[in-house]
């Protein structure tokens, strides 16, 4: 048997770029997006409801029909983008147009960029970062992992911050609103951000996540003090000029920036329940930031065309308008 190449290794998919997206025939982005979801099988249907391989596929309806259960699906059937607004080459679109947006899109932005409703705009920007976000609820970190918190959400008067991040430390500081996003993340590796109501809060979380052999890096705050038993940890003092090289929490820092960008330039306000959103969101771009851009859409593609349905935004403003009545 001949192994066709996996599509997302293939040139054509490390080259898919915005303007190449548009310029698809709804053939051609049709077969993109059965290549980008069905990878695994060469780019051939798979049934979404029995997992059979034996498909008729009408092309002229883009409808399959499996041949083992006899229920009939579309390219889009049981992922986030089931029960779509958009075209196919939109939902394509939209991939390439986040991908771009080093500091993030706003869904005002997109609902522009496709001519379409700022809600459908809103929910499907969610559901891709909630299909990055995936693969991180399981991840666990080892090596050398840099841990640090910053607070988040609420209004942020710009000029403060800079200096924000020590002060928020300070009770009287915070508003309900704000929440500490903490980030563990690997040197040269992978990140892995959580959202809690004080930094300190993360302890339990990050024994969880963690690995045991672990050297642990983190700044003088004295809620990492509870670290020490269980990882080699080095601590960093901001409050002295001179810097170990090797004591110092920069990935962490990188991180917090990306975020804090995307905060002020893009969103403007992240509101609470949509923080773990955006944190995971930073994250999936700070770890594939050296990547080049067809690579990153093939990989966003390529989780969000294969994750599955979503519980949290499917039917998320029917829902929102039922409960606002
Ligand atoms: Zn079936």
């Amino acid at each position: 048997m001949v192994m066709k190449q996996h599509f997302l290794l293939s040139a054509k998919a490390r080259t898919l770029s915005l303007a190449k997206v548009m310029r698809l025939s709804d053939e051609e982005a049709h077969e993109t997006f059965k290549q980008i979801r069905w990878a695994e099988n060469g780019g051939e249907p798979v049934c979404p409801r029995c997992g059979s391989v034996t498909v008729y596929e009408y092309r002229a309806r883009r409808i399959f029909k499996c041949k083992d259960c006899q229920s009939q699906f579309s390219v889009t059937t049981g992922t986030i983008f089931a029960s779509r607004k958009l075209a196919i080459r939109d939902l394509l679109a939209a991939i390439a147009i986040f991908v771009n947006g080093a500091k993030g899109i706003s869904a005002l932005q997109l609902s522009r960029d496709l001519d379409c409703q700022y809600k459908t705009a809103f929910v499907l920007l969610h559901k891709l970062r909630e299909a990055l976000g995936a693969e991180m609820k399981t991840r666990t970190l080892n090596g050398h992992v840099e841990i640090d918190g910053a607070y988040f959400g609420g209004y942020v008067k710009p000029e403060n911050v800079k200096s924000e991040r020590k002060d928020l430390r300070l009770k009287e500081h915070q508003t309900g609103k704000r929440r500490a996003v903490v980030i563990m993340r690997e040197r040269k590796g992978r990140s892995l951000p959580f959202v809690f109501p004080n930094e300190g809060d993360a302890v339990p979380t990050i024994r969880e996540r963690v690995e045991i052999g672990t050297t642990v890096y983190a700044d003088e705050a004295s809620v990492w003090d509870g670290l020490h038993a269980r990882y080699p940890t080095k601590r960093v003092n901001h409050s002295i000029n001179f810097v170990d090289e090797d004591a110092c929490t920069n990935q962490a820092e990188s991180y917090f920036s990306r975020l804090r960008r995307a905060e002020i330039g893009t969103h403007h306000h992240i509101s609470g329940p949509y923080l773990n959103a955006y944190a995971n969101e930073m994250a999936w771009r700070e770890d594939n930031r050296r990547k080049p851009n067809g690579t990153l859409y093939a990989l966003a593609a390529s989780a969000a065309l294969t994750h599955a349905v979503s519980r949290n935004w499917k039917g998320y403003w029917q829902r929102a308008i039922i409960a606002g009545t």
